[in-house]
């Protein structure tokens, strides 16, 4: 067996080769994330689990003494609607609406 048929395998970056030829073109979805805050219970599951760190608890309170989640300054815009929040909240506080087919064409 002539010794080049593996050294050319080895160079090869075996992840650059299981990237989906379409990746320019994908898109992350966008959410706008609405709270209820007077149904919140403060449990900080909505902020614990959000993978993209969107939610914060509120300085304020809510009528039954709980700190409510809101959006983070400056993560107004990167909510990706993966409904984390939305599925676990124990209260039905939190929800999610998809504005990915909102966006203006460039
Ligand atoms: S939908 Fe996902 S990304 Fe958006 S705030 Fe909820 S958990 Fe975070
Ligand atoms: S998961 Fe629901 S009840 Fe818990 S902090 Fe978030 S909004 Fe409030």
């Amino acid at each position: 067996m002539p010794d080049d048929i593996h050294s050319g395998a080895d160079s090869v970056n075996p992840f650059a080769l299981r990237q989906p030829m379409d990746l320019d073109n994908a898109k992350l979805p966008r959410g706008q994330v609405h709270i209820i805050p007077e149904r919140c219970k403060g449990c900080d599951y909505c902020i614990v689990f959000c993978p993209k760190d969107v939610l914060v608890n509120a300085k304020a309170i809510n009528a039954k003494g709980y700190h409510y989640p809101v959006v983070a300054d400056g993560k107004e815009n990167e909510c990706v609607h993966c409904r984390f929040c939305d599925l676990i909240c124990p209260e039905m506080a939190i929800y999610t609406e998809d504005l990915s087919g909102t966006e203006e064409t460039e």
